[in-house]
């Protein structure tokens, strides 16, 4: 069984404006105060960890220590397994300091080449406590890598991946929708059926 969530303040473990956003909006029903990671001051750990649920886990558990509460954290990316795997949890970093995910698209259509096109996107989320403990929460969505870059509603990745069941990108995607069927909506579902 995992913890429930029963205190009435919760930090963000990040220091992403939007990202604080939405994951209040996600955590409005709950009548929860939500506070950030960067209003507190509390440093940005380096994400050093293997893998998506090893990072939200290292972010949780600093932001639950430092600020003596407990903390979400959340930490995603786009996974190819023709490209073992990347850009993964580099996902971010393939787009330079200047955040140019055109950059960060090419590369991926030049290391794929002619390789398979299969790919999802993971959101893992962790809760921790400042007694250490820790729930953590993996969700995926399943689609293909396609080109040219199509659409402009999303972020990131969205304008070359087109997830199962659909004909047309995650840029194209009205961004309600998306967020139904989203890594991030799933894991956000197995959160709060699980400790909320
Ligand atoms: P994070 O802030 O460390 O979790 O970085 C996640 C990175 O993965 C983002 O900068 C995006 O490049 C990519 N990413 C995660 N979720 C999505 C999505 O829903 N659409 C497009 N790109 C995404």
């Amino acid at each position: 069984m995992a913890r429930k969530f029963t205190e009435n303040k919760l930090v963000i473990a990040s220091h992403n404006p939007g990202k604080v956003r939405e994951i209040s909006a996600l955590l409005a029903p709950f009548e929860v105060e939500v506070i950030s990671a960067g209003a507190l001051g509390l440093p940005e750990p380096e994400e050093t960890g293997m893998t998506f649920l090893e990072n939200a886990e290292m972010k949780a558990r600093a932001s639950a220590a430092g600020a003596n509460l407990p903390a979400l954290a959340d930490d995603s990316g786009l996974v190819a397994p023709a490209l073992n795997g990347a850009p993964g949890i580099y996902s971010a970093r393939w787009a330079g300091p200047d955040k140019n995910f055109d950059r960060a698209m090419d590369r991926v259509k030049k290391e794929l080449g002619a390789g398979d096109p299969a790919a999802h996107f993971t959101a893992a989320l962790a809760l921790a406590w400042p007694d250490g403990h820790v729930e953590r929460f993996e969700g995926k969505v399943h689609g293909r890598l396609a080109w040219p870059k199509r659409g402009d509603q999303g972020f990131g990745y969205d304008p070359i991946f087109i997830p199962d069941g659909y004909d047309i990108t995650f840029g194209e995607m009205d961004p309600g929708h998306k967020h139904t069927i989203s890594h991030r909506a799933n894991a956000f579902k197995q959160l709060i059926n699980a400790c909320f």
